[in-house]
């Protein structure tokens, strides 16, 4: 035997390469004289290297891809661990452009905050701050007043109370009104909103028993009427808020749901979803009801979530009559779901924007994409495709492209609202492939793709993000 093979299968020319290697303690020698990689430290330094080596190895033995001498020369391999290096201390949460035209984007972290709200985390997180501490009276104080006053200024209710989310808030009430009793709840509100929440799943974690009526498509008070029983403790409306039943369809409204709680004493709750302030049919959108119609309506509970369209944190807010709001506070699972301040900082600045309709509208950003007019977004898109032309690669071509965006987060589920693309080609690329390499570009921009189109649609791009956008294009076209 001439050649003798610890692995079965390996040639010698593979042998060699791997007794080549250079080895761990040598790279990490060489990469402490590095500047660069000096300041690393140790372990993450080390596992580095490791992992490289390791890579190289079983890419030898794999045969694929061929692995050169070069390859692993000491420069290489320190090149490599510099690129493993940098993933390594990149952050896994990063910020993204959003070029869909979802505005309330689950996904892409729904509501952007308006400056007040962002000037007040920071200040609130960075000292300590009367988060439960009673200026007055100089002694321990509730998280919930920094937002109480506001909540029941904007929405006319008696009292108030936030969580962490609104699913939070519709579990804690449920938990607290009607653990052990039936909930009665038409069948065509038995909705699932995205990551697997689903109002059925909620009420029986919180205790509750789902007493369904009606069918999917119609209910009728009389469907109400005969589940009332001795065991019934709540009746629920859910705002079937991410998807529209339509054609042959019937539902009670909130106000005859509130007449038949107060004939049977029982308290009557509004899960609201998205929860709005501004009654969007004057900016030419959809009606979703507000707040305040619900409260007004006579809803014991009305629950809404904060980053929805409200444009606010996440947050879980609870509205409602002062007994019950009272009850809720004093729920142990209350902990639990307890807010953050940074959340409640975030949540006290929104809020405030409210006082004034037309202040809300121009300074948070959910509000004023949603109500941008399609002028607005053309302008935008105008210069987007201007830049790319001037600026750009000649492999690039763009057009402008009328399409529609839309309001995400469940919310105004059938609404289209009518926004300018720029629709981007690039030369040797398919739609497919430039969407990847946007979305891996730092910072990921994320399009859409519509009739074998890439699609950057402009209502959700924020006005500085627009070189970023013409550099990612560029960075694909090197790369692509
Ligand atoms: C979105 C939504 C929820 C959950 O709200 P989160 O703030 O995301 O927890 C609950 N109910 C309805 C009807 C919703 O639309």
């Amino acid at each position: 035997m001439t050649h003798p093979t610890p692995r079965p299968g390996i040639t010698p020319e593979q042998q060699a390469l791997l007794k080549k290697l250079p080895a761990v303690d040598h790279i990490l020698e060489l990469a402490g004289k590095t500047t660069e990689l000096s300041d690393v430290p140790r372990r993450l330094l080390t596992d580095s290297v490791r992992n490289c080596l390791d890579r190289l190895r079983k890419t030898i033995i794999n045969g694929r891809p061929m692995v050169s001498e070069t390859d692993i020369s000491d420069n290489a391999v320190l090149r490599e661990v510099k690129n493993i290096l940098k993933s390594a201390m990149a952050l896994n949460l990063t910020r993204a452009i959003n070029a869909t035209g979802v505005v309330v984007h689950t996904n892409l972290g729904r509501s952007l905050l308006a400056k007040a709200a962002l000037a007040h985390m920071t200040d609130i997180s960075g000292r300590y701050s009367n988060l439960e501490y009673n200026l007055a009276t100089g002694r321990r104080g509730l998280r919930y007043t920094a937002v109480e006053d506001i909540l029941c200024e904007l929405t006319g209710a008696e009292a108030a109370m936030v969580v962490n989310n609104n699913a939070g808030a519709v579990l804690l009430s449920l938990d607290t009104v009607a653990r052990g009793r039936e909930v009665i709840v038409s069948r065509g509100e038995l909705v699932e909103i995205g990551g697997a929440f689903r109002i059925p799943d909620v009420m029986e974690k919180s205790g509750a028993i789902l007493k369904e009526v009606g069918t999917t498509n119609r209910t009728h008070l009389p469907d109400y009427q005969q589940a009332i029983c001795e065991h019934t403790g709540l009746l629920l409306k859910v705002h079937t808020s991410n998807y529209s039943i339509v054609g042959f369809t019937a539902s009670i409204s909130l106000t005859e749901l509130v007449n038949l709680g107060s004939a049977h004493g029982l308290p009557v709750m509004e899960d609201l979803g998205s929860g709005t302030f501004v009654d969007f049919s004057k900016y030419g959108l959809q009606r979703e009801p507000t707040v305040r119609e619900s409260v007004s309506t006579g809803a014991d509970i009305v629950t809404f979530s904060g980053d929805k369209l409200l444009g606010g944190p996440q947050a879980g807010i609870i509205v409602g009559s002062r007994p019950i709001i009272e009850k809720i506070r004093k729920n142990p699972l209350t902990r639990a779901l307890r807010i953050d301040k940074l959340t409640l900082a975030a949540l006290e600045s929104t809020l405030r924007l409210y006082r004034d309709e037309k202040t809300a509208i121009s300074a948070i950003p959910t509000l004023r994409m949603l109500t941008d007019p399609v002028e607005t977004i053309e302008k935008k898109a105008i210069t987007l495709k201007t830049r790319i032309e001037t600026g750009g690669s000649e492999k690039i071509s763009v057009c402008l492209k009328d399409a529609a965006s839309k309001a995400g987060g469940g919310s105004l589920p059938l609404f289209e609202l009518p926004t300018k693309c720029v629709a981007v080609s690039i030369a040797g690329m398919s739609a497919a492939a430039i969407e990847i390499a946007m979305r891996n570009n730092t910072p990921p921009v994320i399009g859409r793709i519509e009739n074998d189109l890439f699609l950057l649609d402009l209502r959700t791009v924020q006005d500085d993000e627009l070189t970023e956008i013409v550099d990612a294009l560029e960075t694909c076209v090197t790369k692509g």
